[in-house]
């Protein structure tokens, strides 16, 4: 069936992303969907900022008025201090994902945390006082790791260089919540202790990620319990090799599309004001699917 063609005029809403490269980004056919799917005015494009353009892009975006900005790779830290606002979470992560125009003032704000958790419920599960283990430590990792620690988790980062891995415990420890984290390496051999108690297994570095979704997962399928669920945040492939270890070791296993989905909604409820619901995230997931199924190669790191 086709839809109908969209009526664009001087007052259509302009909605963009800004990241450096965006070309395979598959944020415009999922946000253009949710607004289409939700009734709302607009357009989203995407916008390729190098970063020694980016504080005149956000002067340019903002002078033409443009509604609501997404930040990816490699912005999300260098536009801190363009902000005059931070959101909570964006000031505890570190990073903004989501600039809203308000009151005059430039508003930061980081979807990733709040979506990460929506997905979490969505999928069944309750974050607050789990125990997780999150295998990475960088920039998803911090996100998913506040947004846990703020919902009362226990948990324990194992990084490839465990150095990392012990700077992220010991900020979640000193800024978010007291002893709420500790930290090992991805080869230590406590780590499958760890797992073996574990409700949560969050993969945040990109092993199995698209186009080497053929490589051995960051954990065995030995060391997953049964119980737990294993959220790998890559979406690129859909079944990631971690996915199939859990799948092997009889564990839930779910993908990071409903975290891409999910901040997409956030981020546009705070540009509209509207509450958007399950609905929505599960439009922007199926359209995620489709476009995957019918361009996998060539998707890169960040396809958001
Ligand atoms: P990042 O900041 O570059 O961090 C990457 C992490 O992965 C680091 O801790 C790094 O360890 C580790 N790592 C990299 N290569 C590794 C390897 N071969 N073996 C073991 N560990 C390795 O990246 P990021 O932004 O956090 O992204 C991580 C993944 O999450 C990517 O696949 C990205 O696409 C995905 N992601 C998904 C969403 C979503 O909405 N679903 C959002 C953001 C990111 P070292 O410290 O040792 O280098």
């Amino acid at each position: 069936m086709e839809s109908a063609p969209l009526e664009i005029n001087g007052n259509t809403p302009i909605y963009c992303l800004i990241g450096h490269p965006v070309g395979h980004s598959l944020s415009p056919a999922m946000q253009n969907a949710a607004l289409a799917g939700a009734g709302l005015e607009g357009v989203y494009v995407a916008f390729d900022v190098a970063p020694e353009g980016l504080a005149v892009a956000l002067d340019g975006l903002e002078a033409l008025g443009v509604r609501g900005i997404n930040v990816t790779i490699p912005h999300k830290q260098g536009i801190l201090p363009l902000m005059d606002k931070l959101s909570p979470e964006a000031k505890l992560i570190g990073a903004v994902n989501t600039v809203e125009f308000r009151d005059g003032a430039r508003w930061g704000h980081n979807t990733d945390a709040p979506g990460f958790l929506q997905s979490l419920r969505a999928c069944g599960r309750e974050p607050r006082g789990s125990k997780a283990v999150i295998l990475g430590a960088g920039g998803s990792a911090r996100a998913v790791a506040v947004a846990l620690a703020q919902e009362e988790s226990t948990l324990h980062i194992a990084n490839r260089t465990e150095e990392k891995a012990r700077r992220l415990a010991a900020y979640l420890n000193t800024q978010v919540r007291p002893h709420c984290a500790g930290a090992g390496g991805l080869g230590e051999a406590t780590l499958p202790t760890e797992l073996a108690t574990t409700d949560l297994i969050i993969n945040a570095t990109p092993v199995g990620m698209a186009p080497r979704g053929d490589v051995a997962p960051p954990i065995p399928a030995a060391w997953i319990p049964a119980g737990a669920l294993v959220y790998d945040l890559i979406y690129n492939p859909w079944e990631t090799p971690l996915m199939r270890a859990a799948r092997t070791a009889g564990a839930q296993a779910v993908n990071g599309a409903g975290m891409l989905a999910h901040q997409g909604v956030r981020s546009l409820e705070i540009w509209t004001g509207k509450t958007l619901g399950t609905r929505i995230s599960k439009l922007m997931e199926h359209v995620l699917r489709q476009a995957l199924a019918s361009e996998t190669a060539g998707v890169g790191e960040d396809s958001r």
